[in-house]
């Protein structure tokens, strides 16, 4: 199926470099490795792009297609040849296409029966990489590991989401402190992406009934590896200017413009596959705002099998599989029963059935004519693999949703979990790439989810991870330097700890401000220096974590402060990568049980930072004592202000007596034995878990392979 995939990318976007029979040029070569986004996770790759052009790499925020449109055609064949390139240009073209021809792949192994068609993976966000940024936070990045790890494994799977033309907002502050949003427009020459042509030898297009018009939508593909990737965009000039603007923003907008997003998303994504001959075998729902997909394709069974509505839904939901991803309430859209009427009355129609059964699809209670139609019940409804995105959420999901099946106990409610995972090639620093290199042995990124892969760590020289580390610490505090334009800002040998994430009130990021006399005790020792790196972005329209954001801002403006407690501005998978990669310490701190996984701490793992979290999402599984750090002790106090108190004093605590003593603790030049030995064990117990690959091996056996049985037609 992987084959069909690329034949379908190569024939589509009409590939003229295909041809392996004529010989290519360099220029075509580096043209084929920048139009898949595989570049993605081979840092050589992007060393090689940097090396074309040094200075165009950081203005084009490291996009290979920005850096050869920068270059010019004409140009960039005298470049290659000026610089000697041409053999790397060929080792690396080379390297792609075995990647992408691989046979005996995880899953042509373990998982024939899912070679004859795609997962179709439905999400509103991804985050691939900054230059792309259709993503708000880590529901995207996910999706975009998702993706990455579902190539790796050699997983037959095409993306689906939206184009946003003027993507998620850059921030910045006014004088006041004050976040600020401003959308620019992305430079789609400048993108990894291509218009598909259809049969007709036009680029495919499709349409869908909106507000009694038609809505019609261009159709835009990226190669991810082996897998595809197809984005949705209004803005063509068949729309009408208000529809043309529908795709506009991420997140932007009121309900008129989500519910339309969202119908976009999920019944103009199916309709995409269909113009592209694709046929799912199994539908993927990341989170809920997809869920009117079900009611596509159980659209598609009646009108072309002649099913009954009700059987046509439960084939549907047979091969539909949801991953719910938030117990915080705005994170479930809900839609009145006049909107869902006036927007998708035509699909209602098409299915046959009357408006209160079409918003009973969506209500806890179906008979309860005041509830509003919520697109997680739709979702959940339309599905027969539903899971949480970890061990404890699974739990809190079960209770959340517990009101769908009326009369089961909560241990029965049929949410299950797969943990969450993230992929290790994306975050992982180069040089932490060379050190498992050489203790786990080349081939460890395919054996990554195996625990023996990683024991050799425990061995590793003290010393040489120590230095690796503390070079990585270096270039988070030179970059935080080069980005605010201070060289005066952090001490490059301070214990560096960081908190960067979605300023959402929930995550309560200004908890290490409760008491600014402590902070400032703990700050203020010259023999054991400590520095704070913060970075995040409230939602737009998120008043409450907006003035997190403000009194953060203030702090660091503090005497007491300045230049210890440093904000990043403008958060996105560059400064992610900078600081998960360059962090001792990573500080997580929702109010438990909100923060469903969480996965910027998996990422900090990988380069051997450690953990200092609430017990919630993932760390509630991963934590055992004696690989990172704990906040709190798992007990939660109904009253959010007694928790946050008692948090607050735990998280105090701990650095005060775990953090700074370890780390601290050294003989003359020596590493901080115990501190290292904490790192080893981080990475040892929690490596081979918390990966994307192992994730999406989980889906696969517990979810796509039951759901994608069901396949009547490839
Ligand atoms: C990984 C990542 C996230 C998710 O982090 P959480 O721990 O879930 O808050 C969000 N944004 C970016 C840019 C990321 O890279």
């Amino acid at each position: 199926m992987n084959r069909k995939l690329l034949d379908l990318a190569s024939r589509t976007l009409g590939d003229t470099f295909a041809h392996e029979s004529a010989p290519l040029s360099a220029e075509d070569k580096l043209r084929e490795l920048a139009f898949n986004l595989w570049w993605n996770w081979h840092p050589q790759v992007l060393e090689l792009f940097r090396q074309l052009d040094p200075a165009g790499w950081s203005e084009t925020n490291h996009n290979p297609i920005a850096l050869l449109k920068r270059i010019g055609p004409g140009a960039l064949g005298a470049r290659v040849a000026e610089l000697s390139l041409e053999n790397t240009v060929s080792f690396h073209y080379r390297r792609l296409q075995e990647y992408l021809r691989a046979e005996g792949s995880w899953c042509a192994v373990n998982a024939r029966g899912l070679q004859a068609a795609p997962i179709a993976y439905f999400s509103a966000e991804f985050g691939l990489h900054e230059s792309l940024p259709l993503y708000s936070g880590g529901l995207g990045v996910l999706a975009g590991d998702h993706l990455k790890s579902a190539s790796d494994l050699g997983l037959p799977l095409v993306g689906i989401g939206l184009f946003y033309a003027s993507g998620y907002f850059r921030q910045h502050f006014d004088a006041a402190g004050w976040q600020t949003e401003e959308y620019g427009h992305i430079d789609l020459g400048a993108l990894p992406l291509r218009r598909p042509v259809g049969a007709d030898g036009e680029p495919v297009m499709i349409e869908l009934p909106c507000n009694g018009e038609t809505l019609h939508a261009a159709v835009w593909m990226a190669r991810v590896g082996r897998t595809l990737l197809l984005l949705l965009d209004s803005d063509v000039e068949a729309n009408p200017p208000y529809l043309r603007e529908l795709t506009a923003r991420l997140y932007g907008g009121d309900e008129v413009t989500r519910i339309r997003q969202e119908a976009l998303l999920g019944i103009g994504g199916l309709r995409a596959l269909r113009e592209l001959g694709i046929r799912p075998a199994v539908l993927h729902l990341n989170e809920g705002h997809s869920a009117f997909v079900v009611l596509e394709r159980t659209r598609e069974r009646i009108e072309e099998e002649g099913m009954s509505f009700d059987d046509a839904l439960r084939e549907t939901a047979l091969q539909t599989v949801f991953t719910t991803h938030t117990p915080v309430e705005a994170g479930h859209d809900r839609f009145a029963a006049e909107l869902v009427e006036r927007e998708l009355g035509w699909l209602r129609a098409a299915l046959g059935i009357d408006p209160e059964r079409m918003m009973g699809l969506g209500r806890v209670d179906p008979a309860d004519r005041g509830e509003p139609l919520c697109m997680t019940v739709l979702a959940i409804r339309g599905s027969r693999r539903r899971n949480g995105v970890s061990s404890l959420h699974g739990h809190v999901a079960r209770r959340m949703w517990q009101r769908v099946w009326p009369g089961r106990d909560e241990e029965e409610v049929p949410i299950g979990h797969i943990t969450n995972g993230v992929h290790v090639r994306s975050w992982l620093a180069l040089s932490m790439n060379r050190i498992f290199d050489r203790y786990l042995g080349n081939d460890w990124p395919a054996r990554q989810s195996d625990c023996a892969t990683w024991a050799p760590i425990a061995g590793a020289d003290d010393a040489e991870l120590w230095e690796t580390h503390e070079v990585l610490r270096r270039y988070l505090v030179e970059f935080v330097r080069r980005r605010a334009g201070r060289p005066q800002l952090l001490d490059e040998h301070a214990l560096t700890l960081g908190f960067a994430r979605r300023f959402a009130t929930y995550k309560r990021g200004t908890i290490l401000l409760t008491d600014l006399d402590r902070l400032a005790q703990i700050l203020g020792d010259p023999a054991r220096p400590v520095q704070i790196v913060f970075a995040g972005k409230a939602h737009p329209r998120d008043d409450a974590g907006k003035k997190l954001l403000q009194q953060l801002l203030a702090i660091t403006r503090d005497p007491r402060f300045e230049g210890k407690i440093v904000f990043v501005e403008d958060y996105d998978i560059n400064v992610a990568r900078h600081m998960v990669q360059g962090v001792d310490v990573w500080i997580n701190t929702p109010l438990r049980p909100m923060e469903a996984c969480g996965t910027s701490g998996q990422k900090v793992v990988l380069n051997g930072g450690l953990n200092l979290s609430v017990l919630d999402g993932w760390w509630a599984e991963g934590f055992d004592g004696k690989n990172g750090f704990a906040i709190g002790d798992g007990r939660v106090h109904t009253d959010p202000a007694v928790q946050w108190a008692r948090d607050a004093e735990s998280l105090y605590g701990q650095i005060e007596e775990q953090v700074l003593p370890l780390f601290y603790d050294r003989e003359g030049t020596a590493p901080p034995r115990g501190w290292v030995e904490r790192m080893k064990r981080s990475i040892t117990t929690l490596a081979w878990r918390y990966n994307a690959d192992r994730m999406v091996a989980d889906y696969v056996r517990h979810a796509y392979l039951a759901a994608g049985g069901r396949l009547t037609s490839a």
